[in-house]
């Protein structure tokens, strides 16, 4: 006997992920990729300077007769043993005094955000950002049902005053911040503020999220203390950084420093989120620490990106209208801009790709009401010549707008 076929709709997505939307930067992304475009959209790093070679010979070795039997095979969760005693070196180095077991190595430190957010984060929580913010870390705190909350900024980033009133309105349980070389804006918080930072967080009551992918990329002035390096601040930050923006994104080798009250629960969120990050990109990352000059690569990637920095920089009274402003970074990718009133930077952006010109509009970057007149701008993926040639097409596009 024929039934009449019944069709029932499946039941739909989870409620933690209807508020979230995808996000316009990568979808912007995949337009500002047509050949013949120059772009200061992208976050990339140059792939001119990927050490191929050197990466090569690690997972050569990686893959070699007597290691590939540990090196294709499951592992333990924290990570592998040598990766984390490179990075627990490499972080003392740069002033955080930091043991191997400290170390949980995430793929990439875009995980480090998702495991925080699955140990820490009920829904409805708040989490304090900085305005603007990390798109993928709004996007993350969103997901774990968080309430995200900006602390107000200004040119040396995020306004430790502030902190107090917001503790006690929105009793937040986390404040994430990018200290260093921030992204979107390039800001760097000044040591006082990171002081000021850390005892308000003791004072308060707060964890503390340090993201620190950037800082190594200096191109002027002297390194600032780490926040979790600072009284008040050692046993409640969590430290993030990775190797995507010092070596290779691909390799997708992040890790956190955990507080040692944190340290069961985000072993245990890891094992639920995918066991180990992958061992053979471990086994070759650590090898390529052991058998190359980390800070030899990182300086031939500042001699590289320094005159990056300042062709854009130094190109910009030319380009943007009159009234236009614009952060002047000591390193990392990002320039942040905010054109006079009434510009949107939407509307410039569909006269720049006319002129195969790209950039980030700002408002996707803030968590509250958006400025619509910010861009982020990127100056690591193009040389001097290109920078110079975009800023032009740029210009043509804002004498367009008037
Ligand atoms: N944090 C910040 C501030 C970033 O800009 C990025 C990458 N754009 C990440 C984290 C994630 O980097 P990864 O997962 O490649 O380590």
């Amino acid at each position: 006997m024929n039934h009449p076929q019944i069709s029932t709709a499946p039941p739909p997505v989870a409620a933690r992920l209807r508020d979230v939307a995808s996000s316009p930067v990568r979808e912007i992304l995949a337009l500002t990729q047509r050949p013949g475009v120059i772009s200061f959209a992208g976050g990339l790093p140059a792939p001119e300077l990927f050490d191929a070679v050197g990466l090569r010979a690690a997972f050569a070795a990686a893959l070699a007769d007597e290691s590939y039997g540990r090196t294709l095979q499951y592992s333990t969760t924290e990570g592998d043993p040598a990766l984390r005693a490179a990075i627990a070196r490499r972080m003392t180095a740069r002033g955080l005094a930091t043991e191997a077991d400290e170390i949980l190595v995430t793929s990439g430190s875009q995980q480090a955000l998702t495991l925080i957010a699955a140990v820490l984060l009920e829904p409805g929580d708040a989490v304090l950002v900085e305005e603007p913010s990390y798109l993928a870390a709004l996007q993350c705190f969103q997901m774990a049902g968080a309430r995200v909350v900006p602390v107000p900024c200004d040119d040396d980033g995020l306004d430790p005053e502030a902190l107090s009133a917001l503790v006690r309105r929105e009793r937040p349980k986390l404040l994430y911040t990018v200290p260093t070389f921030h992204n979107p804006t390039g800001r760097t918080l000044p040591l006082e503020r990171r002081a000021a930072l850390a005892q308000a967080a003791a004072r308060l009551g707060l964890w503390i999220v340090e993201d620190d992918p950037y800082g190594e990329l200096r191109y002027r002035g002297e390194p600032i203390a780490p926040v979790a390096s600072l009284e008040g601040a050692q046993d409640r930050t969590i430290a993030l950084s990775t190797l995507s923006k010092v070596l290779v994104p691909g390799l997708r080798i992040g890790w956190l420093r955990t507080p040692v009250a944190l340290h069961r629960a985000l072993v245990v969120a890891k094992q639920a989120a995918d066991l180990h990050t992958s061992t053979i990109d471990q086994a070759a990352a650590a090898h390529w620490l052991q058998h190359c000059d980390l800070d030899a690569h990182v300086a031939g990637l500042c001699a590289a990106y320094g005159p990056r920095r300042d062709a854009l920089v130094e190109g910009l009274p030319e380009t943007l209208p009159d009234g236009s402003r614009w952060t002047r970074p000591d390193g990392g990718m990002f320039v942040w801009v905010t054109l006079p009133d009434g510009w949107d930077a939407d509307a410039l952006l569909q006269d720049a790709l006319a002129r195969e010109v790209a950039f980030v509009p700002g408002w996707p970057f803030f968590p509250g009401p958006p400025d619509r007149a910010t861009l982020r701008l990127s100056f690591t993926t193009h040389t001097v010549s290109e920078i110079a040639e975009g800023l032009g097409r740029l210009r043509a596009a804002v004498v367009s707008r008037r």
